[in-house]
């Protein structure tokens, strides 16, 4: 006899009733074979106006090129990208579309991306702690998450690489979680940095995992945080859910051509190899780190910053400043009360700032 297919809970059981029968704003038709006299825009364009499609006109909600190029980019289809003001836009969408103000809840693991919290407290969710194991090197508690997620958990959030501790969260463990939380809670995760990392996304995990959704972004390795655009990538059914709630113009008429035309054959050769140039870096910044007075511990990062903790912070701080250059303070973070986040720059910027520490 044939196996019977296993039946697979829907994330959307899980989604909030109101936005599952929310009639989206009906923007204006898209047909580009025809002429618009329909969106109330200006028939010219304003002087020097150099894009190509014009910004007198609407731009394409949901572009499809650009849809296709970023399904390209991570090896996905289009049906499971949603794209928006980068990745920030996904964890809000995520959190409006899936938590009731006042009943619902989101688990973070701190210390992490602060953005998780804060979109839950806006949205009127409740955030639900469950810290990495610092002993163990910033590892995922699992268990700890597994019994912390009580009916009101709806979204689980894991950084991977973590910001800001720099560790890749173990891929083995993440997909374990996903198993168990399914029906339970949707497991996003965050890859924000995972171009820096040796080792793969988790996104081509998502056709066969719908409680599992992961968050992507062309601000880090592809240098255009200016442009702001961020992808994630779920079960076709959460795209739609979130397409319904997202604003109909999200990406501006400038970002959707600037990342075409940057996220191209030539324009990504070029990123891997700035990629390399900054896990190169990493490495040298880490060694030449382990060796400055005031760094009492160095953690290995997997991303395109250092995490380091020193005998006297403040006085780190101001001695960067003083060379003109500007390191994240994170001490507010549980755990880190001692640390700071290095970005790695150029290697004339961390030759500045590793004899600022000298
Ligand atoms: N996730 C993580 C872990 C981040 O560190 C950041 C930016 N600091 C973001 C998401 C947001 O990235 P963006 O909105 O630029 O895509």
């Amino acid at each position: 006899m044939a196996a019977q297919p296993t039946l697979r809970p829907s994330p959307l059981a899980l989604a909030r009733p109101e936005i599952l029968a929310l009639q989206p704003y009906e923007h204006a038709a898209w047909d580009p074979t025809l002429q618009r006299l329909h969106a109330n825009e200006l028939p010219w364009r304003a002087a020097e106006d150099l894009t190509s499609a014009g910004l007198n006109r609407y731009p394409e909600p949901q572009p499809r090129a650009l849809l296709a190029r970023l399904a390209a980019l991570y090896g996905v289809p289009p049906e499971s990208v949603l794209v928006g003001r980068g990745s920030d836009e996904a964890i809000d969408l995520l959190t409006r579309a899936f938590c009731r103000a006042g009943l619902d809840s989101v688990i973070v693991c701190p210390p992490t991306f602060g953005m998780y919290a804060v979109a839950a407290r806006i949205q009127g969710a409740a955030v639900i702690r469950v810290p990495l194991k610092a002993e163990a090197g910033f590892c995922l508690d699992a268990e700890a998450v597994l019994a912390s997620c009580g009916p009101e958990v709806k979204l689980v959030f894991v950084c991977s690489p973590n910001n800001p501790t720099g560790n890749l969260i173990d891929a083995g463990a993440l997909l374990e979680l996903e198993a168990a939380l399914a029906g339970r809670a949707v497991l996003v995760i965050d890859e924000a940095y995972i171009e820096f990392a040796a080792a793969p996304s988790l996104a081509r995990h998502v056709a066969e995992r719908p409680h599992l959704a992961v968050l992507r972004t062309l601000s880090k390795a592809h240098g255009l945080a200016g442009a702001r655009c961020g992808t994630l990538i779920a079960a076709p059914e959460v795209i739609a859910l979130l397409r319904k709630i997202i604003p109909p113009y999200a990406l501006t008429q400038q970002t959707i051509e600037a990342v075409l035309q940057l996220t191209d054959g030539r324009a990504l050769e070029a990123a891997r190899l700035r990629v390399a140039s900054i896990r190169a870096e990493r490495e040298r910044l880490s060694r030449a780190l382990a060796g400055c007075p005031g760094v009492t511990h160095l953690w290995p990062s997997d991303a395109n910053f250092v995490l380091a903790e020193f005998a006297d912070a403040t006085a780190a701080l101001a001695r960067a400043r003083a060379a003109g250059l500007l390191v994240r303070d994170v001490r507010a973070q549980p755990g880190l009360g001692r640390a700071l986040r290095i970005t790695v720059g150029t290697p004339e910027q961390n030759d500045r700032l590793l004899e600022a520490w000298a």
